[in-house]
């Protein structure tokens, strides 16, 4: 593959959760932690230079055994660690010496909607934040919100108080999630043709590794029985086609679209 330096690459060491996230897609597939081994095969697979890896996918990163080795293997081979904990399992001391930057993810302040909605620790959650705030500092925590139609006037105004940078997602409409919470989404408008391929397939700025070792441009290919590589995802969406395992996506370019697209393809994720 032709990558270069500064980019991002994600690694999915886990799919279990101590969560129970509605519209998580983990929470449907075969639940295991990533071995040693195929770690550390991903990380010869990333090519020399100062990237971004974040130990993160549809599990919760910090219940994987070997969690902390994994970041400092990370870090010792020279790229920046970074993760987007749920917050409940975490460690605030060893994060604050391990990790530069750290995400933290925080739907609702409400105990209850909490539980309602899978997001089973807010308690414990919210003590870790507190620490994590008071040794990090708020400049080096993010704060993740899934928009699913909540109030989100009170956890806006949580992240202001502390200062911390708050990211806001609205539920994801590809068809691989959006199964997960029928009606809560519109209908993704579904392109039949591609007017070439996307950002993330132009653009080489991210990988992203399954639980499985499999690697894919982008984080949001959740189905994989018919994916056959980055390749023939450029070829096919370069010929006007959708492939399967992108269907519904927003990131697929429409005509007119296409140069915008590659603009955008240049942005660096650090
Ligand atoms: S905390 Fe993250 S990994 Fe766990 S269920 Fe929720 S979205 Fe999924
Ligand atoms: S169209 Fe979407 S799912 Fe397909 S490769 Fe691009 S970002 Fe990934």
């Amino acid at each position: 593959m032709s990558l270069r330096g500064g980019m991002f690459f994600q690694i999915e060491i886990t799919t279990k959760c101590n969560y129970r996230c509605f519209y998580c897609a983990g929470r449907q597939m075969r639940q295991r932690h990533m071995d040693e081994a195929l770690f550390d095969g991903i990380l010869d697979r990333i090519p020399p230079g100062r990237h971004t890896v974040s130990l993160q996918g549809e599990g919760e990163p910090t219940v994987h055994p070997r969690f902390w080795s994994f970041v400092d293997q990370v870090a010792r081979r020279g790229h920046i660690p970074y993760t987007i904990t749920n917050g409940s399992l975490i460690e605030p001391e060893l994060a604050h010496r391990r990790f530069p930057r750290l995400g933290v993810s925080l739907d609702t302040l409400n105990a209850a909607e909490a539980q309602r909605i899978g997001r089973l620790k807010l308690p414990e959650m919210l003590a870790n934040l507190d620490d994590l705030v008071r040794l990090m500092g708020p400049g080096r925590i993010v704060l993740h919100t899934v928009d699913y139609g909540q109030d989100l006037s009170p956890v806006r105004s949580f992240a202001r108080v502390r200062g911390l940078r708050h990211i806001i997602q609205p539920l994801q409409r590809k068809e691989d999630y959006a199964r997960l919470y029928p009606g809560l989404v519109p209908e993704a408008t579904r392109p039949v043709a591609a007017a070439g391929p996307c950002r993330y397939l132009v653009g080489n700025f991210m990988r992203f590794f399954n639980i499985e070792g499999l690697e894919f441009p982008c984080c949001f290919i959740k189905d994989a029985s018919g994916y056959a590589g980055i390749t023939d995802l450029r070829q096919r969406m370069r010929a006007g086609e959708v492939p399967e395992v992108c269907r519904g996506c927003a990131e697929i370019p429409r005509a007119g679209w296409a140069s915008s697209a590659f603009r955008i393809a240049k942005t660096r994720y650090n």
